[in-house]
């Protein structure tokens, strides 16, 4: 056993198993710190995840206490500063496990290297995705753009690999103290109480994020092709965030989901989504352009439009579309939005408005508990047309027939957009026809910002202009 003190940077892998580079300091040392460096910086404008990242820090610091293992969380503004100080220490030897992020995994280059050269022993593992970026390509060795291939040649290279021997976490002998002036989890959290409604919801820990997905393949994926389309049902998983912050590996929703026979195509289409996520972090990172610019360049002549009514409207849910409403409350409520609403909102923003998808992908940003920058990046990029595989811009989603369609009781928007309550299925997704004495346009809801057939028209032509 190795004398030097094991130490795991933790980043987003709060779990105890299938966590490579954690299993692995525990197998090599007797003694073993778990460290998270907090940069504040990086969550300026992520305000909903200070609250998930408090709690799992918090809720993970108890699960590795009963394994003798502390968990100490220091505030930096630079991982460079903060490690070229440590590295003048050596009595240690350092384990971790990859983000699938360019700025991340440029880090780990320079961070391999400064402890090479200081004789201290380092190792990065796997993160959390089914295969390794650079193991999926086209036969030609360039990155896919397009998402069945993709997909096709991902699921047959993991389905083919050859599983190791899956080790566990071992409980240390002695618990230490490592690191000086280290701060609170409480310290995270966001400044306003807006999180505590989150609470009552959610709650951010692996053991929790399990029972959650065996739950989910109980009851939920038999139907998961259709269920996934209805905003007003539970449908889908809602594992996103446990998977964002690495409670749950995509490898044990591959297991569990296997281990599932099924007639219908459920499960295939379940998987398919985790494969949209890995698709995603393939696109960030062999285009890493994407993170702040349109993916197409010939969306940078786009003629956006600045108008900072229709985006606090937008913001707020008072568009006066009640989908669009509805699905603008459910994030700002819960720290998540369905799927499909997040697309007829998105749509909504970058073809009615047309106000830039980056100004969307911001307010996500800082309202989404999962908010992964490749998902989001990608998911927003894929609504405005200028990502890699994107909805074609024409298609212009009409949130009246996409209400009617998807919450055709009406009683999704009903749940977020209480105002509306009393009004029938026929007009609830057109409350403007419904204008009466006991319910009044511009007193009870808002009138529409703007009028559907025109805003499509604007977008066409704008669209013409690239
Ligand atoms: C504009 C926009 C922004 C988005 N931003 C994010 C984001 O920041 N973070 C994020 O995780 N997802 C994002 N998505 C994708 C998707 O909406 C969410 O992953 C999904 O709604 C999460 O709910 P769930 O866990 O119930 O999904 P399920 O349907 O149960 O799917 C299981 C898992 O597959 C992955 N997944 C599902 N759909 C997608 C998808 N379209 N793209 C990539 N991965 C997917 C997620 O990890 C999800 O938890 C975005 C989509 C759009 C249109």
């Amino acid at each position: 056993m190795n004398k030097k003190i094991g130490l795991f940077w933790l980043r987003d892998d709060f779990r105890l198993s299938k966590n490579k580079g954690l299993i692995e300091a525990t197998t090599n040392h007797d003694q073993v710190v778990v460290f998270y460096l907090y940069k504040k910086e990086s969550y300026k404008n992520q305000e909903a995840q200070k609250w998930w990242l408090s709690k799992s820090l918090s809720n993970f610091k108890k699960r590795l206490n009963n394994l003798n293992i502390n968990l100490e969380i220091i505030e930096t503004n630079s991982f460079k500063i903060f490690f070229d100080k440590l590295i003048k220490k050596k009595d240690f030897s350092i384990y971790w496990n990859k983000v699938y992020e360019p700025n991340y995994l440029k880090f780990d280059e320079y961070l391999l290297r400064a402890m090479k050269n200081k004789n201290i022993y380092s190792r990065r593992f796997k993160g959390n995705t089914l295969n390794e970026i650079n193991e999926i390509k086209k036969n030609d060795g360039t990155p896919f753009k397009v998402f069945t291939p993709f997909w096709r040649a991902a699921e047959k290279f993991y389905i083919e690999k050859i599983p190791l021997k899956e080790k566990i976490i071992k409980k240390c002998k002695k618990k230490i103290n490592y690191f000086k002036n280290c701060i609170d989890s409480e310290k995270i959290l966001p400044k306003k109480k807006w999180f505590k409604k989150f609470e009552k919801i959610w709650f951010p820990d692996d053991e929790i994020a399990l029972k959650e997905l065996q739950n989910f393949i109980k009851e939920r994926i038999t139907n998961y092709s259709e269920g996934r389309n209805f905003p007003n049902i539970i449908g889908t998983s809602k594992l996103s965030p446990y998977i964002k912050f690495g409670q749950l590996h995509v490898e044990t929703i591959w297991d569990e989901c296997i281990k599932k026979k099924l007639k219908t195509n459920g499960k295939s289409k379940f998987l398919a989504e985790i494969g949209w996520r890995e698709f995603n972090h393939s696109l960030i990172n062999y285009f890493p352009h994407m993170l702040n610019n349109n993916y197409s360049k010939k969306f940078d002549k786009f003629p956006w439009e600045k108008n900072s009514n229709f985006l606090n409207a937008w913001k707020k849910g008072l568009t006066g579309y009640p989908i669009v409403d509805a699905g603008m409350r459910e994030l700002f409520s819960t720290g998540w939005m369905h799927n499909r609403v997040r697309m007829i909102v998105g749509s909504f923003l970058v073809k009615h408005l047309l106000i830039n998808w980056k100004e969307g992908e911001k307010y996500f940003r800082n309202c989404l508990l999962d908010y992964s920058p490749a998902s989001n990046v990608a998911g927003w990029q894929w609504v405005a047309g200028s990502g890699a595989d994107a909805a074609p811009y024409f298609r212009i989603f009409n949130p009246i027939l996409q209400g009617e369609k998807f919450d055709n009781e009406g009683l999704y928007v009903k749940k977020w957009v209480p105002e509306l309550k009393n009004l029938s299925k026929k007009f609830i997704h057109r409350p403007w026809e419904f204008d009466n004495e006991k319910f009044k346009l511009g007193r009870d809801y808002p009138y529409p910002i703007v009028r559907h057939e025109e805003a499509r028209l604007k977008a066409l032509n704008a669209f013409k202009k690239i």
